[in-house]
């Protein structure tokens, strides 16, 4: 989410649409670590890439699920082959270390084998007999064709966790990769091609926001499969508000709260906080934005998380040694950052760790921790980059208020405390993944992922994908008619 804290708090607030895009003759991707554009091309045509798909469609519902499952099969084998120069052009496209592409080239793979398990436990095919009744069977349809609006933070991974349960479930897919990651968007694609799933069973179609719109707005499509920002995702809900025939799954962002509470494990917890902080450069919708601290831990705590987070490595994807964190994705998020740091710093926040960017022509950040115990109002935004927030707080009971007060509900962690105290955190903080002594970030793929509040609306993705790709038909089902009307005849 781009701008200052207080922009993103209107955007994401105001019952209002996002400001009409502008159409781009040329998509244009340029790599954050250097600035060197790796990649140009034209945005697709909306109305065209529909009809193909609605085409393709009827004949690859009607494929058997065993022929669907061993081509997303290939698909994952053809990502295999494919993993280095895929996970190579991931890190230059959004600036992630290439160990960090690599994770997520791998989660690509595991993905397919998770969302085969999935569709076969959530939506499987179940009769239940009854003498009088015949059958009663539950099988489950594909709803047509879905538009994936995804990400620039994982370009290749998430929108394959909503393309790879939707091809398996019978839907055509058309695909839109973030404006900001085509060049991934665009290997991604092939994978899926060359595995033998045709260019218009899954299509690939580049463009920004106008395209984005276009797809949702469009008479042709029958859902819309989203991660972004909240201000996107609602900007999507409000556009098919009157649609309720319409599929629409959000995945959007969090404010997401890590509690630290007491522990003899100071460095370990430290280790679990600038992890959940400042992994992706912060840039993960599950990252630690708010420490709520114990105060009587407060100094010897944010000691050790600062130590940790003085030692961090900013650099480019292939820098040797490793990076543990590149640039944030654009000039324009690293500004909005920089904005966003010095309002809170200016109403009231004490730094603890500055924001630093060493070059002002590229969009590097060191990460950031400050202060905002003072601050009379803390805006309820993701600042979608490396900056951590601390609240001291007395008591446990404050601790879950501070971890509640947010709209977002996307993911919590409790790290420290007793069995006790974590049973009170699980049942009163709202969140869609609640983690003990465990980061915030890096959900597994065995587990649903989503959240509540402005962080979804209530179709979380991960496992549980299978549930929205395909809705459920009930039949009653008899060999034969046999019916009488009892009662109420002449
Ligand atoms: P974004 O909202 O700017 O864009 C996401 C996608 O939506 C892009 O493909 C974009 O072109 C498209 N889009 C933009 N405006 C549109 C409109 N008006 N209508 C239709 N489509 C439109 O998000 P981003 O900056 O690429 O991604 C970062 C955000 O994603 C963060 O907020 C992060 O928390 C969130 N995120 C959520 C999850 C999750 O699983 N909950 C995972 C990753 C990222």
């Amino acid at each position: 989410m781009g701008g200052t804290a207080t922009e993103q708090a209107r955007a994401a607030t105001e019952d209002r649409d996002l400001a009409e895009p502008v159409s781009t003759p040329e998509i244009v991707s340029y790599e954050p670590a250097t600035g060197a554009e790796i990649w140009r091309g034209r945005p697709c045509d909306v109305d065209e890439a529909v009809s193909r798909a609605r085409r393709a469609w009827p004949a690859w519902a009607a494929q058997p699920l065993a022929t669907r499952i061993e081509l997303l099969r290939r698909f994952a084998n053809e990502v295999r082959q494919d993993a280095e120069p895929l996970a190579v052009m991931i890190a230059r496209e959004v600036g992630k270390p290439l160990w960090e592409a690599r994770a997520e080239v791998d989660g690509v793979i595991a993905k397919v084998e998770t969302s085969i398990r999935a569709y076969a436990e959530r939506t499987s095919q179940r009769k239940l007999d009854s003498a009088l009744q015949g059958t009663m069977a539950v099988r489950h349809k594909p709803h047509g064709v879905l538009v994936v609006l995804g990400p620039f933070n994982f370009p290749a991974h998430l929108p394959s966790a909503h393309i790879v349960p939707a091809l398996l479930a019978g839907n055509a897919v058309i695909f839109k990769p973030s404006e900001k990651a085509p060049a991934s968007g665009e290997r991604l694609a092939r994978c899926f091609h060359r595995a033998g799933i045709s260019a218009s069973v899954l299509q690939l179609a580049l463009g920004g926001p106008l395209e984005g719109q276009g797809f949702v707005a469009h008479e042709g499509i029958d859902g819309v499969l989203f991660t972004g920002s909240a201000s996107t995702g609602i900007s999507i809900n409000r556009r098919l508000a009157a649609r309720p025939d319409k599929l629409v799954a959000l995945e959007m962002g969090g404010n997401n709260p890590i509690v630290l509470w007491d522990t003899p494990k100071l460095t370990d917890a430290a280790a679990l906080i600038v992890q959940s902080a400042f992994a992706s450069a912060g840039q993960r919708c599950t990252a630690a934005r708010r420490l709520i601290v114990k105060g009587t831990l407060y100094d010897a705590a944010i000691a050790e998380v600062k130590a940790l987070a003085d030692r961090v490595i900013v650099g480019a994807p292939f820098d040797d040694p490793a990076p543990f964190m590149g640039p944030v994705i654009d000039a324009s998020a690293a500004d909005g950052l920089t904005e966003s740091f010095l309002y809170l710093l200016s109403n009231g926040g004490r730094a603890i760790k500055h924001l630093v960017r060493g070059d002002e022509s590229l969009p590097f950040l060191s990460p950031a921790i400050i202060d905002t115990t003072a601050m009379k109002e803390r805006p309820d935004v993701e600042l979608f980059g490396p900056i951590l927030q601390v609240i001291r707080v007395d008591d446990f009971d404050q601790a879950i208020a501070e971890a509640n007060r947010t709209r977002f509900g996307l993911a919590a962690s409790l790290v420290g405390g007793s069995p006790q105290d974590y049973n009170r955190f699980w049942a009163n903080v709202r969140a869609g993944i609640v983690n003990w002594n465990r980061a915030t970030t890096g959900p597994s793929h065995a587990a649903p992922m989503g959240g509540v509040g402005l962080s979804g609306n209530h179709r979380p993705s991960g496992y549980y994908a299978a549930d929205y790709c395909a809705y459920p038909v009930a039949s009653g089902e008899l060999e034969q008619p046999r019916a009488a009307i009892g009662v109420g005849l002449r």
